[in-house]
């Protein structure tokens, strides 16, 4: 799957780094990225979409994840 963080979303408030911390760091501005866009799926990386409190990450399944499987945008 990749993750991607929409920085105009994102306000540095840190809480992926809290539970995510080997898959986020922090850009130049303070604002979240993914340390590698692409990754195998962990509850970690679940956690954080879910508990990102601006909804700024999003997970994408690719089909290598799950041939023939619909791309999950959230
Ligand atoms: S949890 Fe969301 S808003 Fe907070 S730093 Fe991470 S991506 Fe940005």
């Amino acid at each position: 799957m990749t993750i991607v963080v929409d920085a105009a979303r994102c306000v540095g408030s840190g809480t992926r780094m809290a539970i995510a911390p080997d898959r986020f760091e922090f850009d130049d501005e303070d604002r979240s990225r993914p340390i590698a866009e692409t990754v195998e799926e962990d509850t970690g990386v679940r956690t954080a979409v879910d508990m990102c409190p601006t909804q700024a990450i999003t997970i994408r399944r690719t089909t290598a994840d799950a041939p023939g499987a619909k791309a999950d945008t959230r």
